[in-house]
């Protein structure tokens, strides 16, 4: 997953042509910046890459959520639907338009579950918000028929599927704008930053003025933009900016090399019968930056866990279900809506109707999940010492469980 692993030369190159001229600020000093324009050759860049008409840099992976969904026209009275596994950053930026999260269950490829989608559907639906997690997709064809259906806003939250597709289209680049997020543990960072991509020039065009203050850029000079609306500031630096373009020139080897180490560990996981895979709507879209993996029950897998961890070869395994960034059971700021201000009570008691309402569909999918991140520094060797280390650990414990191996 991390492009961290890869730091190098090409990096402090690219950092060098900006410390040159000094001008670390992505907007303006025509003459000083001498045509060192690294955020707007990102933004190219990521159009050329990934085959969207448009982006738009930021500052963080939750900036573009929130700049999106302002673009998108998301606010007040609105709600989102979101799955009970993702990312905080997820639910804070609904919120941080004063936008409704509905949390929904997730299914067997760990994100939305289509069908539990179109129970929560009210009145007050106004986009559906899939999050790729994981390195791999949700079921886009379900939910875009959804979208279709009922006048709906496609948002894909893309954050952790840099390099994914589905059907032969990039995640990120099919809903009515997606995100990336650079920051340090992505597939490709900038240190701190986010992109918003959209095939839409108006949801363009405003996700670069909310970024910026309010700037719609068309003046000879920052002080002669107008502010058609109230924007903020989310904007990237030249700095940041510098070190995605080393970053997405490496993102084909970074792909390469999840993919063989995805392969060669699920190859030796796959010995086991009991153990069973995260079910994936298109194959070979999957970016590979985790191996998520399935044992038969929760206490299983609790005591696969512990296990791992006694052993010492715990760290690089995610059990989800015992975390607090990333699945709904232990969010007990959001359930108790602790803020630090006081918002609208209406938002307040929706927010803790929707964080507490049953999720036991998603709890019999997480409480048996592991998903292993796949480093891209690993040697063969290492992919296969791992590989066996938990493979020993998984059929000892499902002896002493009395499972028939
Ligand atoms: C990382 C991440 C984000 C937010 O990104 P930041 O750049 O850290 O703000 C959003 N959604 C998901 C699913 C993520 O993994």
């Amino acid at each position: 997953m991390p492009g961290y692993e890869f730091f190098g030369d090409e990096e402090r190159k690219e950092l060098n042509d900006v410390i040159q001229t000094g001008i670390l600020m992505r907007y303006g000093f025509d003459v000083p910046r001498k045509g060192i324009w690294k955020a707007k050759e990102l933004e190219v860049a990521i159009c050329n890459t990934f085959g969207c008409r448009y982006a738009q840099l930021v500052s963080s992976g939750t900036a573009a959520l929130t700049a999106a969904m302002s673009a998108l026209g998301i606010g007040y009275g609105d709600e989102v639907i979101l799955p009970s596994f993702t990312f905080v950053a997820s639910f804070e930026a609904v919120l941080s338009v004063g936008a409704i999260p509905v949390f929904v269950d997730v299914d067997d490829t760990l994100t939305l579950d289509p069908q539990a989608v179109r129970y929560a559907l009210t009145s007050k639906t106004r986009c559906i918000m899939a999050v790729h997690m994981c390195g791999s997709m949700a079921d886009l064809d379900a939910l875009k028929a959804i979208c279709d259906e009922h006048r709906l806003i496609l948002l894909e939250d893309a954050c952790q599927s840099i390099g994914g597709s589905y059907k032969g289209k990039m995640l990120g680049t099919i809903g009515d704008a997606g995100t990336f997020s650079f920051d340090f543990v992505k597939t490709i960072t900038c240190a701190e930053g986010g992109v918003v991509m959209t095939n839409r020039e108006d949801v363009y065009q405003s996700a670069d003025g909310y970024s910026d203050h309010g700037h719609d850029h068309t003046g000879a000079d920052r002080g002669s933009d107008l502010h058609p609306f109230v924007g903020y500031n989310f904007r990237i630096s030249e700095l940041h900016a510098a070190v995605g373009l080393a970053q997405i020139n490496k993102l084909n080897s970074f792909l390469s090399i999840q993919r063989k180490n995805h392969s060669a560990l699920k190859k030796i996981l796959s010995s086991i019968p009991e153990i069973s895979f995260r079910r994936i709507p298109d194959e070979a879209g999957d970016s590979c930056t985790f191996l998520s993996w399935f044992l038969p029950t929760e206490e299983i897998t609790m005591a696969v866990v512990s296990e791992m961890k006694a052993k010492g070869i715990l760290a690089g395994n995610f059990y989800w279900y015992d975390n607090n960034w990333h699945y709904i059971r232990k969010w007990d700021h959001l359930k108790n809506f602790r803020t630090l201000n006081t918002l609208h009570p209406d938002l307040k008691a929706a927010v803790i109707h929707h964080a507490n309402k049953d999720f036991t569909a998603s709890d019999d999918i997480m409480g048996r999940c592991v998903s292993t991140a796949i480093s891209l520094a690993w040697t063969d060797e290492q992919v296969r010492t791992r590989g066996e280390q938990m493979v020993q650990v998984i059929r000892n414990v499902l002896s002493e469980q009395g499972v028939t191996i």
